[in-house]
């Protein structure tokens, strides 16, 4: 996967920078529309389908996966965390 740097214009004007390459514009202003993505302080935040919470739509805050069409999990990591271990026991620790 090659991360590069694209700039986009949203529909009201703000400008900012695409994070992953592999977005095509379609799935994009698909993505926008429907609430997924959305434009907070000028950068790309995901919505999580589990707690329904935005992130910046990267891999610090999303795992990444090959599968998704915009290359990152539905899930958040916090979320992850929780449904893989409901008790609080991590991996870390
Ligand atoms: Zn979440």
């Amino acid at each position: 996967m090659t991360i590069t740097s694209e700039i986009y214009t949203a529909s009201n004007g703000v400008v900012f920078k695409k994070k992953s390459a592999h977005y095509t514009d379609k799935l994009f202003k698909i993505r926008l529309k429907s609430g997924i993505f959305s434009i907070i302080d000028n950068s790309l935040n995901k919505r999580c389908a589990r707690c329904h919470d935005y992130f910046p739509a990267d891999s610090e805050f999303f795992y990444a996966s090959a599968k998704k069409r915009d290359g990152l999990c539905d899930w958040c990591k916090a979320c992850y965390q929780e449904w893989r271990y409901p008790n609080g026991r991590s991996e870390k620790n």
